[in-house]
């Protein structure tokens, strides 16, 4: 079966989404391979969004994600990368589908798009990548 890295960014973990996203993923029948709230580093920061070095936005993303806690998980079932990011909608919540995690919880006004509660890996090397990141022991 397959694995996707999962992360509930610090907005989501401030307004209490933690359960909610759990919740969704669960409903959806994944189940969950690693759970972990961590205070994620600078380092783990820049490796994570390594692919957007240079970018306009990549200092303030990586200064929002340092913000508070996040929840990581290794989130596994059949075509759970497409599965979860189909869950999680457009990346910009204003243009995300009800229905999507975004579209349902994401704050369209007064909010930058990098605020958007979820994160999940694009591919399954992404999520290798990504999870040798998050959980450095499961590699
Ligand atoms: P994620 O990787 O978080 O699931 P994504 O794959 O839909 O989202 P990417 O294009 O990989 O989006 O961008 C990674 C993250 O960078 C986004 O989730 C968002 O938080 C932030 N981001 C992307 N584009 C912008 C932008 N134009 N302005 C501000 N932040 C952005």
């Amino acid at each position: 079966t397959e694995r996707s890295l999962v992360l509930v960014k610090p907005d989501g973990y401030r307004r209490g989404l933690t359960g909610e996203v759990l919740r969704r993923i669960e409903a959806k029948g994944y189940t969950l391979a690693a759970l972990a709230v961590v205070s994620p580093t600078r380092e783990q920061l820049a490796a994570h969004y390594a692919e957007h070095e240079g970018k306009p936005f990549y200092e303030p993303l990586l200064e929002f994600m340092s913000s508070g806690p996040v929840t990581a998980a290794v989130v596994e079932g059949n075509g759970c990368i497409a599965g979860f990011r189909a869950l999680a909608g457009a990346t910009d919540p204003t243009a995300a589908a009800p229905g999507t995690i975004r579209g349902d919880l994401g704050r369209d006004w007064g909010v930058q798009v990098q605020q958007n509660i979820v994160h999940g890996s694009d591919s399954a090397r992404s999520a290798a990548r990504e999870t040798a990141i998050w959980f450095p022991e499961l590699g």
